[in-house]
């Protein structure tokens, strides 16, 4: 980012390169906490229109919104382009991917908030008891530039289906996606501003944290997760944080070995190793291990990291990321690993090509940490119990694919991640009545789903009287012999000793 400020009064600027060809392809402001506190005092009134319509009449907005992405995808796909520097129809597919969500999170928020009876127990048979979801408010959405698209709209179209005004602060890579995306949605709901957008810095996202927001929804990395949270601990603003990860994939002896090498190179060189669900891990069972290995090495020395209409994945986005795959690279053969493809040598400006590490030890930050870059570490395991020990060893818990033909499932469920793929990879984001989000340096809340609409709502909870009770409890009336059926009322319903 190059901020200029060329003026005392004139506001800081900044400037979007393509990552591609160093091209500017933008200049946006950094706004700043006042920016964001106008921001947020729209966004409230335009909150109380907008939770006003009701559910139906959101929906209808929100198809009409995923009608003019539909229409404008090589439009938006263009701008995720010059941005990110990932492919064209990289940039087409996130898009199309995002149009499930909005037509679900419309169509289901009344299913998923609506005021629904709650069950009452013996006591309080005179209740009737419910609860709605209500809308928080204004949700502060803060997103990164690695799917600029998905990404984001996976918080924004849940807190936006559920009732809430959303604030959008796109990373300092992909303001031009986030400028799209709100003024496309201004043209489907002109009447106010209901997203609004905010481009900057951290110092802009740390600002819209600040600014009295009802929530963060913060997509981004552990270390910046931890800093908004501080952020927000200072006036209690609640936050989901969508965070790192270091995928798995493991391969089982009787897996389809063909399917898990097109798995393994699509999850873990596809948009250049940049995305938080991609494997960076791949554990094989001994018996399929050369097989799996040759293939896979022959496979990845085909795909090509480049900035030509040919390349099947484009540059590193941010220029600081490739410091840290190269020393994860070189770290890795340090300490004894081995190259089979691609490595250090490989990364020429922010290109990096498809790299293949075996015999990296386990204490390797290629393995430990997230490298976010088109790596692969692959490891020979005896049996699948070695497989699962060393998946979940590790301190992130996003995503995980699982290939075996007969053990799928069993596998899959002593994972310890938020999300996790059978015989396939990239599946789960695609089923929008699936929550997602991870568990430790992962992070907590989910988008997606309904508890992706249940995550910008607070649980508002009823209980009518519709009789005096038989036994009046709350009250200073209450007897000694009231107290005496009360005592026995509650043995009889909980005072029994089963286990003895
Ligand atoms: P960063 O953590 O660097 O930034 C994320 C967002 O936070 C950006 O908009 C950034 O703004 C903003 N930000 C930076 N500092 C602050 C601050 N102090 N207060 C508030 N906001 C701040 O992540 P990246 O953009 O580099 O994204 C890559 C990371 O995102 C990877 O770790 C990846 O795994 C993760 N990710 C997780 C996903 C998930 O769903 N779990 C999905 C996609 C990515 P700016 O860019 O302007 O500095």
């Amino acid at each position: 980012m190059t901020t200029t400020s060329e003026t005392a009064t004139a506001a800081a600027t900044f400037e979007v390169r393509n990552p591609g060809t160093g091209d500017v392809v933008g200049t946006y402001p950094v706004q700043t906490e006042s920016d964001a506190a106008a921001a947020v005092e729209r966004a409230r009134t335009a909150f109380e229109w907008w939770s006003g319509l009701g559910y139906a009449a959101r929906a209808e907005r929100l198809a009409r919104f995923a009608g003019v992405l539909t229409r404008r995808t090589n439009q938006l796909a263009a701008v995720v382009h010059d941005e990110t520097g990932k492919p064209h129809s990289d940039g087409a597919l996130e898009v199309g991917l995002s149009l499930g969500h909005l037509a679900w999170a419309g169509k289901n928020a009344r299913k998923v908030l609506g005021r629904k009876r709650a069950g009452v127990g013996l006591l309080t048979f005179n209740q009737a008891a419910s609860v709605e979801y209500k809308p928080l408010g204004v949700v502060g959405v803060i997103g990164p530039w690695n799917y600029p698209v998905f990404t984001p709209l996976g918080s924004i179209v849940y807190a936006l289906a559920a009732g809430n005004a959303v604030v959008f602060k796109p990373s300092e890579f992909s303001p031009g996606v986030g400028r799209w995306l709100v003024d496309m949605f201004g043209e489907v709901v002109p009447e106010h501003p209901v997203l609004q957008l905010l481009t900057g810095d951290g110092s802009t996202g740390a600002a819209l944290c600040r600014s009295g927001v009802d929530k963060i929804a913060f997509t981004g990395s552990t270390a910046t997760a931890k800093r908004v949270m501080a952020v927000c601990a200072e006036s209690l603003t609640p936050m989901v944080a969508e965070c790192g990860g270091k995928d798995v994939l493991l391969v089982d002896e009787d897996a389809d070995v063909d399917a898990a090498v097109g798995a393994a190179l699509w999850a873990g060189m596809a948009n250049a190793g940049q995305s938080c669900i991609g494997t960076e891990r791949v554990y094989v069972h001994g018996h399929v291990y050369d097989e799996f290995l040759e293939k896979l090495v022959a496979q990845a020395k085909v795909v090509r990291a480049g900035t030509d209409s040919g390349a099947r994945i484009g540059p590193i986005t941010m220029p600081k990321q490739v410091d840290v795959i190269r020393r994860h690279i070189q770290d890795a053969v340090a300490r004894g690993g081995r190259a089979l493809t691609g490595g250090a040598d490989e990364i020429s400006g922010q290109l990096v090509q498809p790299t293949v590490l075996v015999d990296v030890p386990e204490d390797a930050p290629a393995v430990t940490d997230e490298t976010f870059g088109p790596t692969l570490t692959v490891a020979k395991v005896a049996d699948m119990d070695e497989a699962i020990e060393r998946a979940n060893a590790g301190r992130y818990g996003l995503s995980a694919a699982v290939y075996s033909k007969s053990r799928g499932r069993e596998l899959a469920d002593r994972l310890r991640t938020g999300m996790v793929g059978v015989n396939a990879v990239f599946n789960f984001p695609q089923i929008p009545s699936l929550p997602f989000g991870g568990v430790a340096d992962s992070g907590f809340g989910r988008i997606h789903g309904p508890d992706g609409l249940r995550e910008f709502t607070f649980a508002h909870a009823m209980a009518r009287q519709r009789f005096a009770p038989l036994m009046a409890l709350t009250t200073f009336d209450r007897t000694a012999e009231t107290d005496t059926k009360v005592a026995k009322v509650m043995t009889m319903l909980y005072g029994r000793r089963h286990w003895d």
